[in-house]
């Protein structure tokens, strides 16, 4: 068996020196287990995370362990009486070719009715982090303005979406010309705005009239602060993700910003609510029957960006998450069906 390890502790952006491959014989599945064929493998900004030695909301990778992952993948050998040959399964599978599991937290998917790649995007935990974040820590009214950043990715592009479905004006946050144009025509936000464009702050003041109301940020650095400007009396942000501090080494240089942003936060009666998805599994079913009505009603889109070439470019593919390489959900095919 085929997995990659966690070898070292990256600073900065991880390489393969930090990650690389290992093979190990998988032991026979003993009663109650199965092995499972890995087919895809969910890449989330949350890894970079656990690859850190410092402890957060979750537990980190141990040096010398195969890296955590949500991945999808069909049941091959089973002595678990809930789980036969030829089942899709999804699981925390982690970056490796096949998994011997005792079935704990393992969920079975149905292909006939959605492709077992949504249970990696749209249909899991992206989808289920867009839902809680935005309407139980946004809390969004109908009228109001939401902002989103990252706004074509997993998470941002149905971030969006919802604000729509909920009577809202959608504003979305992306890198580049063509990431900023699929979110207005293809997803249907009011706008979106590029954030590597030199007038980038003009932009944003023209797509917010109202201000905003609320602010989903996936992002951090330059993008909220210029977010924070526009923000309105009363809003809420949503505190998702950081992504562009994730490979920092340390603490920034120049001038401290925390006091003003503080003093804004007070002057404007803002709430700042971050929140971690997995704290919320009390909202799994309604996430998932909304999501899935909204998805077969043509009313939420999603795109999945399946890079091939297995574990050998698991590692790239993944970097390229931490610069904005990715273009929707994306996803790591391991092995053919
Ligand atoms: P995406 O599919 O949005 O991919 C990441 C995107 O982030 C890139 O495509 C890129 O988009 C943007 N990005 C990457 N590096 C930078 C940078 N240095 N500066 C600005 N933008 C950057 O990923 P997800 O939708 O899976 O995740 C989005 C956010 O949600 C992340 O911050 C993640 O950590 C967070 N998250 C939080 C959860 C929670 O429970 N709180 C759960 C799941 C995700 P672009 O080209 O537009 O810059």
């Amino acid at each position: 068996n085929r997995r990659i390890i966690l070898a070292s502790r990256p600073v900065g952006m991880p390489t393969t020196d930090n990650l690389p491959i290992d093979t190990v014989t998988l032991p026979a599945p003993g009663a109650g287990e199965m092995v499972v064929k890995v087919l895809y493998l969910s890449l989330d900004p949350y890894m970079r995370g656990r690859m850190d030695a410092s402890k957060s909301y979750a537990a980190n990778v141990a040096l010398g362990d195969p890296m955590v992952g949500g991945a999808a993948g069909r049941v091959i050998a089973s002595n678990n009486p809930k789980f036969k040959d030829g089942d899709y399964v999804f699981g925390m599978f982690g970056w490796q070719e096949y998994a011997l599991s005792n079935g704990a937290g393992v969920r079975k998917l149905d292909p006939a009715q959605a492709p077992i790649t949504t249970s990696l995007g749209v249909l899991g935990m992206p989808g289920m982090t867009a839902y809680v974040g935005l309407l139980d820590k946004g809390r969004p009214k109908a009228g109001e303005t939401v902002v989103v950043s990252a706004a074509s990715g997993a998470v941002g592009g149905l971030v969006g979406q919802i604000a729509k479905i909920k009577g809202c004006r959608a504003v979305g946050i992306a890198g580049g010309p063509q990431k900023c144009a699929y979110v207005v025509d293809e997803l249907g936000f009011d706008a979106c705005v590029d954030y590597k464009a030199d007038d980038f702050r003009e932009k944003l003041k023209e797509a917010v009239p109202a201000g905003i109301d609320v602010y989903f940020e996936n992002v951090g650095g330059a993008v909220s602060e210029a977010v924070m400007t526009r923000m309105n009396d009363f809003s809420r942000v949503a505190l998702c993700g950081l992504i562009a501090h994730y490979n920092d080494t340390g603490a920034a240089e120049g001038v401290d910003r925390l006091p003003r942003f503080m003093f804004s936060m007070l002057a404007k009666r803002m709430s700042l609510n971050g929140f971690i998805v997995s704290d919320h599994p009390e909202r799994a079913g309604d996430f998932f029957k909304d999501m899935t009505a909204w998805v077969r009603d043509g009313q939420v889109r999603y795109r999945e960006d399946i890079v091939s070439g297995g574990l050998d470019k698991t590692v790239e593919a993944f970097q390229g998450l931490l610069t904005g390489r990715n273009f929707g959900k994306l996803i790591m095919q391991i092995a053919e069906d």
